[in-house]
């Protein structure tokens, strides 16, 4: 399938292939259609899937019949309203916006809080047509009367389920209210809750529903493992698997900022500069840190669920969690953020006894039980060993761990041998 049938203009066509995107992502395929024949649509796209293109290619289409090249801010309402949870997503979002709208003269901006207001409310006045937002900062706008949604044509809600979870719900309907009633919705969210489906059921009017099967994150790009450990070795056997497997780029998941703190600093005095991203840091030590990771200058980056929500960091050969996550569902975005297009990549889980029953719920989430293995020098303590879903590879038989299995074979203190 190819970008022509989906009725997007020429000029976007041209550049998405400048991008070097073929054909459209299934989310994109499924979307586009709807969005530009104006419905409201509610889709089932996380992170990755090329979300972002499937609402903003059509956006930009169906703004630009009435773009002006005016100087007067007047001329230039908000006519799109992007909501998202994080100001990584923000920028993410407004990239997009730039890249796929370079030849559209119409005008994007992006506010988000944790930085300097007044430049936003500089670019406010100037008159924008596209507003990328996270809901606080924008209310801090309205407040300021620096920006007027009276006109606003199309809102968007972006990773809705992740805008909720952080509690934005007031907050949206407070900017919802403020809203012309006629107007397109469009809601992306990577799971369809009882929340999200009241939220969806208060605003959106007859919407399509866009449900694309998720990335198959059992495939076989991303081999996963599970390394049973006593809790309080976990740091020492993270510190000993990223030199001996001498892993680069590394993101290492936690359940607590202040884990997130601590981690990073025992990484960093072991000579593996590591840094915690998370939501206290400051926005110039987030974005230094994303910079620092992806000029491997930083070797791992450890972050919680929320903070690494929005990061454009997709294409990672690691992914370790530290602690499995409380949610099985967040196990499958973690993990997602590695093996794509192909690449092969790594979801390494430190598990320790008392993870037990989450290490169960996301077994019996991916319908399969994970591999383990037992680092040589890191055998729990016997009875703290956590039992996998039908106890990993049964012994003797070769196991979805392949080459784990293999290299450890042999070892007397690995494998399933540490088992007896
Ligand atoms: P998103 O889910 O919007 O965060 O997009 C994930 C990644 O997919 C981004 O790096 C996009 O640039 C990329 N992408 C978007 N659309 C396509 C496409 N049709 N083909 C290949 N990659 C794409």
């Amino acid at each position: 399938m190819t970008f022509e049938p989906l009725g997007l203009s020429a000029d976007l066509i041209r550049m998405v292939a400048e991008e070097g995107y073929t054909e459209p992502t299934p989310v994109q395929a499924a979307a586009i259609p709807h969005v530009l024949a104006g419905r409201d649509v509610l889709a089932a796209a996380q992170t990755g899937t090329g979300k972002t293109a499937a609402f903003v290619l059509p956006i930009l289409d169906r703004l630009r019949k009435h773009a002006n090249t005016s100087f007067s801010p007047a001329r230039h309402p908000v006519r799109a309203l992007i909501l998202v949870p994080t100001r990584e997503l923000a920028m993410q979002v407004d990239d997009s916006v730039h890249t796929y709208g370079r030849t559209v003269p119409l005008r994007p901006t992006v506010v988000f809080g944790g930085v300097p207001i007044e430049p936003q409310t500089k670019e406010l006045r100037a008159g924008v047509e596209i507003l990328v937002a996270t809901p606080g900062r924008l209310l801090d706008h309205v407040g300021q009367k620096t920006v007027n949604l009276g006109q606003v044509e199309i809102l968007v809600l972006d990773e809705a389920d992740r805008m909720l979870d952080m509690g934005f719900l007031p907050d949206i309907q407070k900017i919802i209210a403020l809203l012309p009633a006629r107007r397109q919705n469009l809601m992306f969210s990577a799971t369809f809750s009882d929340d999200i489906l009241r939220l969806s059921g208060s605003i959106l009017r007859d919407p399509a529903t866009v449900e694309v099967a998720a990335r198959n994150i059992a495939a076989e790009s991303v081999r996963q493992l599970v390394y049973p450990v006593d809790r309080d070795r976990k740091e020492a056997l993270l510190a000993h698997l990223i030199a001996k497997e001498d892993w680069r780029q590394v993101l290492v998941f936690t359940r607590t900022k202040i884990g997130a703190s601590r981690l990073a600093s025992y990484l960093d005095r072991r000579g593996l500069e590591a840094v915690a991203i998370h939501s206290d840091r400051t926005q110039p030590e987030r974005t230094r840190a994303l910079e620092g990771f992806k000029a491997g200058d930083i070797r791992v980056l450890v972050a919680t669920d929320v903070a690494a929500r929005g990061l454009d960091i997709e294409d990672l050969p690691h992914v370790v969690n530290f602690e499995l996550p409380w949610q099985a569902q967040d196990y499958i975005h973690r993990i997602g953020r590695t093996g794509r297009a192909g690449a092969t990549g790594d979801a390494v889980s430190l598990v320790s006894i008392d993870e037990t029953d989450l290490l169960r719920g996301v077994q019996r989430l991916l319908k399969q039980a994970i591999p383990w293995t037992v680092e040589e020098g890191f055998v729990p303590d016997r009875n703290a060993e956590p039992q996998p879903l039908r106890g990993g590879p049964p012994e003797g038989r070769p196991s979805r761990g392949h080459h784990y299995a293999h290299r450890n074979a042999g070892r007397p203190h690995s494998g399933s041998g540490a088992r007896h």
